[in-house]
């Protein structure tokens, strides 16, 4: 890979609902192994663009690219998981009755289905990914016990895990840390900057407290455009953000 090689590059996207343009003329761009926040007031278009990534959404114009040569328009939403894009929701899919390991077994990349990944079908290669990623999310000590059981904080970074076992390069969380308590809180920002060292992470966040410890480089969303981008220093200097965000 070139070291100027982009794992996103959105030029010119364009979307619109009937009639309505949510996004117009954004352009957006990520590198390899960015930590990346995306915030804007409501209706800034912040879920319609993670929506366009993950395929869900189609655009009317503009250009999606994926590791400088994939025209994620071209593909459907199953297609864009197998290429590497996975998006987590606010609301936890996990499978409650089973456990924290299995939940991870079962959404490996290649894993033929729910038999071999429950009996012992793992490769020695394979278990040892999936110890990595359950001492990544900070579960290794509750491998064993169902997913349901765990508390609100755990089963999102169970989930996160999931994603990881995917082989998914690219994460786009919604709101990761919300309706977390502050101790949850606090270890998810550092798990979103320990996936950052190997993946890249976009989150859409409306917490501003957990923008300002966690965030490096922030894109502000207005309008259905790109407003600002920058350090998040750079950002809460900015009266043009001041003034249409921040309420200043
Ligand atoms: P954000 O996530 O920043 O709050 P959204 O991406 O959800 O913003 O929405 C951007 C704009 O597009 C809003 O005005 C919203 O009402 C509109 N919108 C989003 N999805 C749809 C849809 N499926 N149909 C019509 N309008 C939509």
């Amino acid at each position: 890979r070139q070291t100027d090689e982009k794992i996103l590059s959105v030029k010119g996207l364009e979307v619109s609902f009937d009639g309505f343009k949510a996004l117009r003329n954004l352009d957006f761009s990520l590198d390899y192994g960015e930590l990346r926040f995306l915030i804007g007031p409501n209706g800034a278009g912040k879920t319609t663009l993670l929506d366009v990534i993950c395929g869900k959404v189609k655009p009317s114009g503009g250009q999606v690219l994926f590791k400088d040569h994939i025209d994620l328009s071209k593909h459907q939403e199953h297609q864009i998981a197998q290429l590497g894009i996975g998006r987590k929701f606010q609301t936890p899919t996990v499978f409650s009755t089973l456990t924290v390991f299995e939940n991870l077994a079962l959404s490996m990349k290649q894993q033929r289905g729910l038999l071999s990944a429950l009996w012992a079908k793992t490769t020695s290669e394979q278990r040892e990914r999936l110890h990595l990623r359950l001492s990544m999310i900070g579960l290794a000590d509750k491998a064993n016990e169902r997913a349901g059981s765990l508390s609100h904080g755990e089963k999102q970074w169970l989930e996160i895990g999931m994603l990881l076992m995917q082989e998914a390069d690219l994460l786009l969380l919604d709101e990761p840390a919300a309706g977390m308590t502050d101790s949850e809180t606090e270890k998810t920002g550092e798990l979103l900057h320990s996936i950052a060292a190997q993946q890249t992470v976009i989150v859409v966040e409306h917490d501003m407290e957990f923008v300002r410890r966690y965030a490096r480089t922030v894109t502000v969303l207005h309008e259905g455009t790109v407003l600002r981008e920058g350090t998040m220093q750079d950002i809460q200097q900015d009266d043009k953000v001041a003034e249409v965000y921040l309420g200043r």
